[in-house]
């Protein structure tokens, strides 16, 4: 199965992506729109669908809390131990080349692929873990939810905006693009930062260029 490919690069020679699998430095335009409207029609039609299976509403809405609250710490590691590993092979989402190019929209979606694989990845463990089809819809829906936030809140910390709820995330993003990137993970929430002592000293990046 072979792609169309859209290179966007800022004066850097990127080689295209031809085939499925291919591991060679690549560079594809993606969209918000299409996981928006995917993951939330999944969110949406999973918790109506745990719903309407003999879920009892507390029980569902912990889970589906629970989902969230998974998603974020798998958003953290994702992002400190692959994004950042040492070794480039372990990059999957070639998040140096995000790094390089912070203002790149195009680039700052999560592939596809990656999403869709974590989803399915999530999916059969929660199936494993509750071995009943509304809690796992349940935790399927607050998953899917916390991977839109985090993918909308990312794109809120790199383009121009002024919407009091992002200011906070934006400077804790700033300060991780700007320093040396081993600090504030998190793009959701800095939650897992002050659990793992990765918070930034740095109070606040007022007018440091991204990278
Ligand atoms: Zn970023
Ligand atoms: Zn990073």
């Amino acid at each position: 199965m072979f792609y169309l490919t859209h290179i966007r690069g800022q004066g850097e020679s990127i080689p295209t992506r031809t085939f499925v699998g291919m591991s060679a430095k690549m560079s594809t335009t993606r969209t918000l729109w299409l996981p928006t409207l995917l993951f939330g029609l999944l969110s949406a039609g999973s918790l109506v669908f745990a719903y309407n299976h003999n879920g009892t509403s507390a029980v569902l809405m912990g889970l589906w809390g629970l989902g969230f609250v998974l998603w974020t710490f798998v958003e953290y590691c994702v992002h400190r131990f692959l994004g950042h590993h040492p070794d480039p092979r372990w990059d999957i989402d070639d998040h140096r080349y995000h790094h390089r190019h912070p203002t790149q929209v195009s680039e700052l979606v999560f592939e596809y692929r990656f999403s869709a694989t974590t989803m399915a990845l999530f999916t059969t463990i929660a199936w494993i873990a509750t071995k009943d089809a509304s809690n796992c819809f349940a935790l399927i829906s607050g998953f899917s939810l916390g991977y839109l936030c985090y993918e909308w809140i990312h794109m809120a910390t790199h383009v121009p905006q002024h919407i009091p709820f992002f200011s906070r995330r934006t400077q804790r993003h700033r300060r991780h693009h700007s320093g040396t990137g081993k600090c504030d993970y998190g793009i959701t929430t800095g939650f897992w930062d002050c659990v793992f002592r990765t918070t930034s000293k740095k109070k606040e990046i007022t007018n440091g260029s991204l990278r």
